[in-house]
């Protein structure tokens, strides 16, 4: 809002200091979309069919309680429909919990650099927002976090794979976290990523849920499903927290076609596509990856479908202190986010700079690689 006109009503001086909401620009022939982590595909095969039949009673609400989606999901973690709730976009379910759980002088918890929604969620319930630092290797600092948590902390947010940085949390790593969090501390696991996951090692929400009554898992149709347009996501936990996480949504959000392209989207013929998919999305990134640390970039762990370029400082990268590389050559980053990113739309392309952290280029469509690789590369040799 910090760029509109004074407005006409008094509104609250901490939303009007708020930086405005930024979508990427739409990016140019013959260019690429890579800089919302969006699917390449379009929906499942069914997916459109369901829409196109469910938009016939557009005319209607949609039965808020939607039995069978939130049965068909909770069956996936071993648990019933009162366990399962549904938003339009997982991103709707964070702002429902963290609303739920912590107010004017609460405060709530996450590594930085991650989810670019997690600082504005404190936003309206005046809550507020406490960033700990990735470690060097962009992992969440667990014990820092650890540390951080005082009587006020009332919520943690816990992001794997992280976006916009790659690694996905380890199990053993998640338990030691876990032991330290107060059990009356709700924590939220934003596995929005979760299908592109390789690491045998990672937490799976599934594996931990049962063990802890205060977590709560949160999924979505929009990266993985392809669904990103229809605003629709899933949360798995205890039904009293969801049940006051349900208490602050905003009613019917969740729209009958969303239900009826998630439904569609899990049905058994989909599922097969789907793992098509999610299995060429993973080896498009793990070659993307293996090709920008061939370039000499220190690219981290990629568990999702981005990898990540990390900025380092100039005298940093004249050490060589980015990460060590195979056979002695001393893997590094890029000098400057913003410059890096500036070439890309230069070229037709977006990718997403973080800036002063390093470059997020979502895994897109099988000829985006090429095209990345090459303006990456006429960036280095610069
Ligand atoms: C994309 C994303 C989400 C959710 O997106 P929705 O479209 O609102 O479901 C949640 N968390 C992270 C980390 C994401 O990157």
């Amino acid at each position: 809002m910090s760029e509109q006109a004074t407005p006409p009503v008094k509104l609250r001086a901490s939303v009007l200091a708020a930086p405005a909401y930024k979508q990427g620009a739409a990016p140019t022939k013959p260019g690429f979309k890579l800089s919302s982590n969006e699917n390449p595909f379009s929906p499942l095969p069914g997916v459109l069919e369901a829409v196109a039949a469910r938009a016939a009673d557009s005319n209607r609400y949609a039965g808020a309680a939607m039995p069978e989606l939130r049965e068909t999901i909770g069956a996936l973690f071993g648990v019933g429909p009162d366990h399962v709730a549904l938003g339009a976009g997982s991103v709707t379910l964070l702002f429902q919990l963290v609303h739920a759980a912590a107010g004017p002088g609460d405060e709530y918890l996450y590594a930085w650099p991650s989810f670019e929604a997690y600082p504005s969620l404190g936003l309206a319930s005046g809550a507020t927002p406490v960033a700990v630092p990735l470690t060097g290797t962009a992992e969440h600092d667990l014990d820092a976090m650890a540390d951080r948590i005082t009587d006020a902390t009332r919520v943690v947010l816990l992001c794997t794979p992280n976006n916009p940085t790659g690694p996905a949390l380890k199990r053993d790593a998640f338990d030691r976290f876990m032991a330290r969090v107060p059990s009356d501390t709700l924590v939220v696991l934003d596995e929005a990523y979760r299908e592109f996951v390789t690491d045998p090692g990672a937490v799976r929400g599934e594996d931990v849920l049962t063990q802890y009554p205060n977590l709560v898992v949160l999924r979505t149709f929009s990266k993985a499903y392809g669904l990103a347009g229809l605003r629709i996501g899933y949360g798995v936990g205890s039904p009293a927290i969801l049940a006051a996480a349900a208490s602050v949504a905003i009613p019917l959000s969740v729209t009958g076609v969303a239900e009826s392209a998630a439904l569609a989207s899990l049905a058994p013929e989909a599922t097969v596509v789907h793992d098509e998919r999610v299995a060429e999305l993973v080896a498009r990134r793990d070659a993307l990856v293996s090709a920008l640390r061939e370039l000499g970039l220190a690219v981290p762990d990629a568990q999702a479908n981005f990898v990540w370029i990390p900025e380092v400082a100039a005298g940093a990268a004249a050490a060589g202190q980015g990460g060590s590389g195979q056979g002695g050559t001393e893997l590094t980053g890029v000098p400057n986010a913003q410059a890096l990113a500036a070439d890309f739309v230069e070229a037709g392309t977006l990718v997403r700079p973080f800036p002063g952290h390093g470059v997020r280029i979502s895994v897109g469509e099988a000829e985006s690689l090429p095209e990345a690789l090459r303006i990456v590369h006429a960036h280095l040799a610069d």
